[in-house]
């Protein structure tokens, strides 16, 4: 499998562990190197740790 870096669509679907929400790769990070959950009251971050990556 690519992995490729993919900042300019930022589609990629991440899944929270903590809370279970989803959302695109877009709304958790800011410049594409640190994610954080973006809903208010959790404070999930990181890929493979607070957050999933969906294919
Ligand atoms: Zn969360």
């Amino acid at each position: 499998m690519q992995r490729l870096i993919s900042r300019s669509t930022g589609r990629d679907l991440l899944r929270c562990r903590r809370c279970g929400s989803e959302f695109p790769e877009g709304r958790a990070t800011t410049d594409g190197w640190h994610y954080a959950c973006p809903t208010d009251d959790c404070d999930s971050t990181g890929i493979g740790d607070g957050l999933k990556r969906l294919d």
